[in-house]
């Protein structure tokens, strides 16, 4: 730790106020920084929690208030300056100031990325301009669809990751016709296993949502503007009221990129958070950090929440090497999957089976536990969360064997 980078009352700003940048904040005070605080972010709101936008929130069971993270009071009495609708246009690293789109100039003697991500979309010739395509990234964009929503007409969901296949079976609970196409071989391939997209596909299927896999989209077609048909590569053709689209996201990196920090398919940072600029660091799902010999980035709650908290412990000295503890949750219907750890590179799984809607896949590499997702077993996550922060890897033989309470596994 260089002693330049421990400045308790030195000006913070952070560029960001989704979780990771709210997350730098709040530590920051937490842990004794007495300088200024910016948040600056590019949307109307305070920071916000955007899991509920493909779950209670479409569904209407919750309202806005209850999204925000924190009431306003909180940023009064904690002294964080909120700069919301307005979008951080440069930064000039050799005078360290930030400029904003209200052409204000932010002094800065941190300054923290946590710049997220914009959904990934369907381009003009594809039909993505026409009217009634929707996306899931922001209040703003689960208002303008809500009215959309009513029993009997047919939406076509693009995309089967977890916002497509959230936001279906959202749209089967109002009573709408539901279309799901997935361009992969299957839903969820980049996040989660074999077995746990069979479950889900299986669930989608008995509420009479149409799951159509390898199946890639040509183009959406319009009338007076507004999209009516869907036309699939594969010859299919679907009337359609209107299309929600979840096909990943962008990191969001073009300020990182002008500034001339370094990118490796995010804002390259080191086990501190710290850019290629010391004065200068990133969290989040624009944040490109190392983890087990590779460099990866995270699209979760979870690490907007410990790497926004790693920075700020680097900027006050408190600091330790982030280490990502990779969770994730998804609720669609009447189950919630929970998963710790990341699969990729597994050669075996197993499972445990409790029932048919109760049951977690736990996966391997040789003898090392990589990751379990766990569905509706709340216990089988919390045990081996614990497990896999800890480096312990149970016998797959003692895994599947229901006779044996997975509580033990923590003692033994
Ligand atoms: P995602 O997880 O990347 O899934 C998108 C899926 O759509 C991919 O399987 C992708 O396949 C497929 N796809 C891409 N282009 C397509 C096309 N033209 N037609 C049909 N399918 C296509 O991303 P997401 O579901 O949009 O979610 C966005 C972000 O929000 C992610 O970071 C996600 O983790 C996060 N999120 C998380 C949760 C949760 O944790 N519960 C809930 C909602 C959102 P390819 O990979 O082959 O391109």
């Amino acid at each position: 730790m260089t002693n330049e980078t421990i400045d308790k009352n030195g000006s913070v700003v952070v560029v960001g106020a989704g979780q990771a940048g709210f997350s730098v904040c709040a530590k920051l005070r937490d842990l004794g920084h007495t300088g200024p605080i910016t948040l600056v972010g590019n949307e109307a709101q305070p920071p916000y929690q955007r899991p509920p936008l493909s779950k209670g929130y479409l569904l209407g069971d919750i309202t806005e208030d209850r999204l925000f993270l924190r009431p306003l009071a909180f940023y009064e009495q904690k002294a964080i300056q909120l700069r919301l609708g307005v979008q951080a246009e440069e930064i000039d690293r050799q005078r360290q100031n930030v400029l904003l789109s209200d052409r204000s100039v932010l002094p800065y003697s941190h300054l923290v990325l946590a710049t997220g991500s914009r959904p990934r979309v369907l381009n003009q010739e594809q039909g993505g301009d026409l009217e009634g395509v929707y996306y899931v990234r922001s209040i703003a964009d689960t208002k303008k669809m809500a009215p959309e929503f009513k029993a009997g007409r047919h939406v076509l969901v693009v995309g089967g990751g977890y916002i497509g296949l959230e936001a279906a079976a959202v749209s089967s609970k109002l009573g709408l016709r539901v279309t799901l196409i997935e361009s992969a071989p299957r839903i969820l391939q980049r996040v989660a296993s074999v077995q746990t997209a069979s479950f889900f596909q299986q669930l989608h299927r008995s509420h009479d949502v149409e799951i159509c896999e390898g199946v890639e989209l040509a183009m959406l077609t319009g009338r007076n503007g507004r999209v009516a048909q869907a036309h699939m590569k594969d010859g299919r053709t679907y009337d359609v009221d209107f299309v929600i689209v979840g096909i990943g996201i962008h990191p969001n990196l073009e300020l990182a990129q002008a500034a001339g920090l370094e990118i490796d398919n995010g804002i390259k940072v080191d086990a501190q958070c710290r850019t290629s600029d010391p004065t200068i660091f990133a969290a989040g799902d624009c944040a490109s950090f190392p983890w087990k010999g590779r460099r990866i980035r995270l699209e979760s709650v979870g690490n907007g929440i410990d790497q926004g908290e790693a920075v700020a412990k680097t900027i006050t000295g408190a600091s330790e090497y982030y280490t990502a503890k990779p969770w994730f949750w998804s609720d669609q219907f009447d189950i919630k999957l929970q998963i710790v750890g990341l699969a990729a590179g597994h050669d075996s799984a197993v499972m445990r089976k409790i029932s048919e809607n109760a049951l977690s896949i736990w996966h391997y590499q040789g003898d090392e536990l990589l990751a379990v997702d766990a569905i509706n077993q709340p216990a089988a996550f919390m045990v081996s969360k614990r497990l896999i922060e800890g480096g312990r890897s149970p016998d797959p033989k003692v895994v599947a064997d229901l006779d044996i309470d997975l509580k033990s596994l923590l003692h033994s």
